[in-house]
């Protein structure tokens, strides 16, 4: 009898429909999946099937969970995609190997030095503000060539673009625009679409999903 597909298989076989769509290769995308407020029992059977980049939006959290389980599995590439205060730089450099989050100043005076103390470069990506949502972070369009030259400055690696769109809003518009914005400014990673979009992500250029909900199924309730 045939097994029934696991929720990454399927997750796989769609960014891989996707990419056979858009014409592109499915190793153009990494799958990120977003295991925040998920315990670790739900992180290692995903872990076992062979999964090996996982998003966290919270460094505490992170911390409490990752050490103990890249023990047994040291091939794991762990992305902060939630928002950083400039206080946790440091363990945020030290825990993670891709920063979703880098958007003001402050932020990448803290992280490259950070990454010069810890001698270790974390590439980051400069998430971009498209829907004027203060709340989740984000630089505004306006300031992003500033911050990309800063960054560059501070000997910051820059992987791409990241963008949140507005939740309950077609998010394609958006979609495109971070991909035109990486594309005017060089850059190579776009990091856009979560569970509900990152097919449309990926006909639009991404090249990095973040989806937690279609791997893990509904998260927790939070207190
Ligand atoms: C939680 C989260 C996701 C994943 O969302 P799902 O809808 O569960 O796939 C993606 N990106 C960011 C920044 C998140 O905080």
């Amino acid at each position: 009898m045939e097994k029934a597909e696991t929720p990454l298989q399927h997750v796989q076989a769609t960014i891989a429909q996707a990419c056979q769509i858009a014409r592109r290769e499915p190793g153009e995308v990494t799958l990120i999946a977003v295991s925040k407020m998920h315990p670790a029992a739900a992180i290692e059977p995903l872990l076992r099937e062979g999964q090996r980049h996982f998003g966290e939006n919270r460094v505490q959290e992170a911390q409490g969970k990752w050490p103990a389980l890249r023990e047994a599995h040291p091939a794991v590439q762990l992305h902060l995609i939630g928002q950083l205060q400039s206080n946790k730089a440091d363990d945020a450099v030290a825990l993670f190997d891709v920063i979703h989050s880098l958007d003001r100043p402050s932020l990448v005076k803290a992280l490259g030095k950070a990454m010069d103390k810890a001698d270790k470069r974390v590439p980051c990506f400069v998430q971009v503000d498209l829907g004027e949502e203060q709340q989740k972070g984000g630089c505004p369009v306006a300031e992003l060539p500033a911050l990309l030259d800063q960054a560059r400055s501070a000997d910051i690696p820059i992987a791409g673009l990241m963008c949140l769109p507005p939740a309950d809003i077609e998010p394609a518009p958006f979609f495109a625009f971070l991909d035109k914005l990486a594309r005017d400014h060089g850059l190579e990673g776009r990091s856009m679409g979560m569970s509900g979009d990152y097919e449309t992500a990926i006909k639009l250029g991404a090249t990095h999903v973040r989806v937690g909900t279609a791997l893990f199924g509904a998260r927790p309730p939070q207190d």
